[in-house]
């Protein structure tokens, strides 16, 4: 049996699928173009994220199938709220960050290293997704675009098995990734716009060019896409900023775009108090004023900012609690007082 080249790593050894070697030989340098970061990385090093090594001119995953979390989770929780509401999704998180936000509410394993974990095949977590009885799939909590290779495998088994795939991200892989979660079954997709072009320079050393890219590219591939914005004192929450980013969701994504405004905890090296409430009512009501017609409010349990109304007749048609569904009142995707169709996936899932 050959000698695995990262014995350290639970997983198995995985060649990076999207690479491209700068130069011949095994001390080459290779870029890789999983993420928009397309880093250069020197043979024996790892690129910015830590997850891909150059081991002798050819670039390996060290996350494949390496699982630091597992839970099942209601979707409301992506969130994703309108997408099979009420359903399920096995969830899943390895190592690692390809951005460097310091208020990270997922710190533990996304600040670190590929550091061990439980090695779940792709078969083999698909077989427990069926077996916990979820309804679909989601990689989560760290940032999913690290797991590409291994995400590709789980999408298609999953689609096969009749389960929804679903990716929260922060929407910075490279277009030719985003292709092809496509192809292999992303169904849903949650991408945290985490503030205007200035505050992502600056604080998540990324451009969010690039995000808005992906998100308009996602939804022409047929993605369902749900933004979100965590509000985070003295980073987004000035009205301006808020504004901006619904202006452009309005007008790269268009007005039935749901758009999560989510609460802030202190969390890694951030220790600003949580965002006030009324913060987050002002944004909302901003954002609806400009024309979005679901925008609701996060990680405040009970809020009536995490229902959906008709943006016809105002009818309450989707009741949430934290991140239970309470009540789906919709009739075939459509509000039951004046019919307006409710732009979503899966809504009738239930049968
Ligand atoms: S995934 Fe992104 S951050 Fe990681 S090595 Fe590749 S380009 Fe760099």
């Amino acid at each position: 049996m050959r000698r695995p080249l990262f014995p350290e790593n639970p997983g198995t050894t995985v060649r990076a699928l999207l690479q491209e070697p700068l130069g011949e030989g095994p001390s080459a340098p290779i870029r890789c173009l999983t993420c928009e970061r397309r880093c250069v990385v020197a043979s024996g090093e790892t690129g910015w994220c830590r997850t891909r090594c150059n081991r002798e001119g050819v670039l390996y995953t060290l996350i494949y199938g390496v699982v630091s979390s597992l839970s099942a989770n209601p979707i409301e929780k992506k969130p994703l709220y309108h997408f099979y509401p009420g359903s399920v999704a096995l969830t899943v998180g390895s190592w690692s960050c390809n951005f460097a936000c310091p208020w990270c509410q997922n710190w533990e394993i996304s600040k670190a290293s590929p550091s061990g974990g439980e090695f779940f095949s792709p078969a083999r977590f698909v077989a427990e997704t069926v077996r916990w009885r979820c309804q679909g799939t989601s990689i989560s909590f760290n940032e999913p675009t690290l797991s590409l290779e291994w995400a590709l495998e789980v999408f298609r088994l999953a689609r096969a098995a009749g389960l929804y795939n679903t990716f929260v991200t922060n929407g910075y892989m490279t277009e030719q990734a985003l292709e092809l979660l496509a192809e292999n079954g992303l169904d849903g997709m949650n991408v945290d716009v985490k503030g205007d072009a200035e505050a992502v320079r600056e604080f998540c050393k990324a451009d969010v060019e690039v995000v808005w890219r992906n998100l308009r590219r996602a939804r022409d591939l047929g993605i369902w896409v749900e933004v979100t914005t965590l509000v985070i004192p003295g980073v987004n929450d000035e009205p301006a900023v808020l504004r901006s980013i619904g202006e452009r969701i309005l007008q790269d994504l268009g007005p039935d775009t749901p758009w999560h405004l989510t609460r802030y905890y202190p969390a890694y090296r951030f220790t600003a108090p949580p965002t006030p409430v009324r913060t987050l009512e002002k944004a909302r009501e901003q954002a609806l004023s400009l024309g979005l017609r679901y925008v609701y409010i996060g990680n405040i349990p009970g809020h009536p900012g995490e229902n959906t109304y008709c943006p016809t007749c105002s009818t309450t048609v989707v009741r949430r609690w934290g991140l239970q569904l309470l009540e789906n009142r919709l009739r075939g995707g459509c509000c039951p007082s004046c019919g307006t169709v409710i732009p979503g996936v899966g809504w009738g899932w239930r049968g």
